[in-house]
Order: structure tokens, then C-alpha cells, then sequence
């Protein structure tokens, strides 16, 4: 991979504009913070805790269409995904133990363990198994021990946060659309899922709050990587993205090292997400 650097150093600025946050410590906490810009709000909410490995009997069972134990299911992913390069054992685990299933609508659940995207409301998709696996590897490529804080922008149905939490040590994961912000919400309840943070509001901006994060890993592309999420990484770290360059009309994934020489960045595979968007809805 010959990465080019694209800019020198990096200062802090103080991002974003004032948010009035009531925020207490730790992720056992209710949190609000409301900005006076409503594209500025956002959300921390307290994690539900419930386990993700052992639904608790509420939890949505598993459908029919996946016969008696979706872990065979999963299992049969996860060799593909070994099969088509992914290498990391703490990501193929993280796979296998994430119920894919129960983060999609009941009738698409007979598909949740094939390699393709899957609507989730709101004109966007959860994205293929693939391509989870894929990120979340450059994510950590070369990270060992305490993986840290990551930030995932674009939340929507909440499984890519779900797999993130079983590898790294805390996950901050912001969604634009509201409807998907509570449908992420209402997905995590029945698992113990304690570390990761949802949170309702522009990912543009980043969370400046749960900074420096180790990595940072975007689920919708934009035409460049915002300023934000590269003043919020820390030294070290990564950011995992889809951009689109305008001129040839094409979405490639780009990878973004932060190092003490400069950003490093370098351009993978095309790919197809859905837009990065400004604002709330
Ligand atoms: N990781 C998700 C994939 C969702 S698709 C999953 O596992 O389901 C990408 C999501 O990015 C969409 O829900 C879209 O609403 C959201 N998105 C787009 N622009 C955004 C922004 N600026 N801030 C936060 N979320 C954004």
C-alpha cells in the first residue's frame, strides 16, 4: 500500500461549536447534549444490559427461516469471509458471536447470513457482512493489546457498532436519522452490550467528547474526509472510510494514518455506500 501524505500536522481546533453538555461520567449515565444548532445535537445513551451472546428470554427469537441454531448459520459466514482474505481472529470471533439476524426485519432475517446489503428503513442498508469485515480489519491492522476508543459514523440498524464492541475497549457510534437511532437503540436492548455508546446527531462533527479515538470508521462516503474525525483521531490512529472523488464518480474505500510525519493516505478498492450527509433528520 503506497500511502502519500496529504497534510503535515494537524492542530486542534476547538470543534465543535459550544454544545451546552450535561454529561455525566461513565456509560452508565443518561446523556444529553443539545446544542443550540439542532444539527449539533447529540445523544449518549445509556447502554442497555443484556447479553449479546445469550439473548435474555425477550429477545427476538431466532426466525424460522434460520432453523434451529443460527451460531451454524454464522459459522458458515464466517469460514467465507476466512475464505475471501479476512484474517483477523478477533474480527472473524466478533462475527460469529454478533447476531446479524437480529439487527434486520424479521422477514429479511432468513438472509442475514448471505454476503449482500440489506434495506433497514430510511433508504439505507446495513452493509454486506464482507465489507464489515473487511473495515473493521484495516481498523485494527497492526493494533494489539487495548484497542481503545473507535468512533463509527453511521450507526443505522446498529450491527457494525455490535461487532466493533467485541474488539475494541469502548465504541461511540452517531446516527443522522432518528428513526434509525431509535431502531439501533431498540436493537441493542436485549443484549448486554456495555461499552458502546449510541449517539443521535451529525458524525460530521465527530463527538470531540470521546476523543482521541484509536480509529475511526464511516459507514456513508463522503467527497473528503471532514476535518473533524482527523483532528479527533489520536496519534497512531486510523481512519476507515468511503470517499468519493467527484471527477470520476466513483466511491473507493481510503485509509488515513495518523502518524508523527504526517497523515499517510491510501486508497483500497471501490465500493458503493450510501452518501455522507450534513445535519439531522
Ligand atoms: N453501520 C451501519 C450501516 C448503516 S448505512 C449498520 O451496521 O447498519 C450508513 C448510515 O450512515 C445510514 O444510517 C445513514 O443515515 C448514516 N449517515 C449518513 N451521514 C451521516 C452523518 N453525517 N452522521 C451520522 N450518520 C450518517
Amino acid at each position: 500500500m503506497n500511502g502519500k501524505p496529504i497534510i503535515k500536522s494537524t492542530v486542534k481546533p476547538s470543534f465543535p461549536a459550544k454544545m451546552d453538555l450535561s454529561v455525566g461520567k461513565g456509560v452508565n449515565t443518561r446523556l444529553q447534549a443539545i446544542a443550540s444548532n439542532p444539527a449539533q445535537t447529540l445523544q449518549l445513551v445509556k447502554p442497555s444490559s443484556n447479553p449479546l451472546t445469550k439473548p435474555v428470554p425477550r429477545a427476538p427469537a431466532v426466525p424460522t427461516g434460520l432453523g434451529m441454531d443460527s451460531s451454524t448459520f454464522r459459522a458458515r459466514m464466517v469460514s467465507k469471509l476466512a475464505s475471501h482474505g479476512i484474517t483477523d481472529t478477533r474480527v472473524l470471533n466478533a462475527m460469529q458471536t454478533t447476531h446479524r439476524h437480529s439487527f434486520v426485519d424479521t422477514a429479511l432475517a432468513n438472509q442475514a447470513y448471505e454476503d449482500t446489503s440489506l434495506p433497514i428503513g430510511w433508504g439505507q442498508t446495513i452493509s454486506k457482512p464482507n465489507v464489515v469485515a473487511r473495515m473493521i480489519e484495516l481498523l485494527f491492522e497492526g493494533k494489539t493489546g487495548n484497542l481503545g476508543r473507535v468512533l463509527e459514523i453511521g450507526t443505522g440498524c446498529g450491527y457494525q457498532a455490535a461487532v466493533l464492541s467485541h474488539i475494541a475497549h469502548e465504541v461511540y457510534s452517531i446516527e443522522r436519522v432518528a428513526g434509525l437511532y431509535e431502531k439501533a437503540r431498540e436493537n441493542f436492548r436485549p443484549f448486554r452490550i456495555k461499552n458502546t455508546h449510541l449517539l443521535f446527531g451529525d458524525g460530521m462533527l465527530g463527538f470531540p467528547k470521546g476523543a482521541p479515538y484509536t480509529g475511526i470508521i464511516a459507514a456513508a462516503g463522503g467527497d473528503a474526509i471532514p476535518q473533524a474525525w482527523i483532528d479527533q483521531l489520536a496519534m497512531g490512529g486510523r481512519i476507515v472510510a468511503p470517499v468519493t472523488n467527484k471527477v470520476a464518480g466513483e466511491q473507493s474505500l481510503v485509509v488515513v494514518d495518523k502518524t508523527e510525519a504526517g497523515l499517510k493516505r491510501t486508497v483500497l478498492e471501490l465500493v458503493q455506500f450510501v452518501p455522507l450527509k450534513s445535519g439531522v433528520i
